[in-house]
């Protein structure tokens, strides 16, 4: 499943390649995504308007229109969003179609479809109800000491659960949680409101830095954005705990330990981990 670091990724791959064109025609080909496609709204919004750029919400990708209208896209489990000429082959479990100004074609792919493809009318994606309860972004000034203080203070959940709640911050999903309470030596069953100030400094330092590692890699490893999307699967971090139960930390050398916690699977060091 696509995390927050490979949706970024395919932002900035596609954005580039988008922008100033226009929607000639949608062929949409298939309605039942994770939620129904309304061709109508692609007729009144989408169809001969130009794209003027993307951008991310959590593991959504807005397209944004010289209208002020946006296409919301999620990738659900298995989506693919993948630009192709318009002479090549349309591959099975194709949903929807752009066809664009520099003749080539944007293709929503989806074999599990667990995605979704839906159109903000002008001027309401700031309203966008699938935005309503999501916290804020990770990479944003607005995730902070500050606001994880508040949001730890009062809290006796584990942290590693007030880390992956969608409705605090968006994308820390559970290999980043992982890998950012082992950066920042702090162990995942911890009580959020045990850490101290300097321990959120370093918890908000540290998921910063695991989810920009990953953009990077992400940037480099797919440096083209055909190749891109032709790829099975997504790139993989080198990982400090995540999936290396009993295998040597690789700060102090003694066996990484594997618990669950709220149902996910959670690996840190009980050395350095404290
Ligand atoms: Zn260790």
């Amino acid at each position: 499943m696509p995390e927050l670091p490979e949706v970024e990724t395919i932002r900035r791959g596609l954005e580039p390649a988008l922008s100033s064109h226009r929607i000639l025609s949608v062929r949409i080909l298939t309605k039942k995504l994770r939620w129904e496609i309304i061709p109508r709204d692609f007729e009144d919004y989408v169809v001969n308007k130009s794209i003027t750029g993307l951008s991310r919400r959590g593991k959504y990708i807005v397209m944004h229109l010289d209208n002020r209208a946006a296409v919301v896209i999620h990738l659900g489990m298995s989506g693919r969003l993948c630009l192709f000429e318009q002479t090549e082959d349309v591959e099975k479990h194709t949903h929807i179609i752009f066809n664009l100004s520099n003749r080539m074609e944007l293709r929503f792919r989806d074999p599990r479809r667990f995605g979704s493809v839906e159109v903000a009318p002008p001027y309401s994606i700031a309203s966008f109800p699938r935005f309503a309860h999501l916290g804020v972004e990770p990479l944003s000034s607005n995730f902070n000491f500050q606001y994880m203080k508040k949001k730890t203070e009062n809290s006796t959940r584990a942290i590693k659960l007030v880390l992956m709640n969608a409705k605090i911050v968006v994308g820390i999903g559970n290999i980043y949680a992982n890998e950012s309470l082992f950066y920042s030596r702090i162990d995942p069953c911890r009580i959020a409101r045990s850490l101290s100030e300097k321990e959120i400094k370093k918890l908000v330092k540290s998921a910063k830095m695991v989810l920009n590692a990953a953009i990077k890699k992400g940037g480099t490893t797919l440096n083209d954005f055909r190749n891109a999307y032709g790829e099975p699967g997504f790139f993989q971090l080198e990982l400090a705990v995540y999936g290396r139960a009993d295998l040597p930390c690789s700060e102090c050398g003694n066996p990484i330990h594997k618990t669950v916690l709220g149902g996910r699977s959670t690996f840190f060091c009980p050395n350095c981990q404290k």
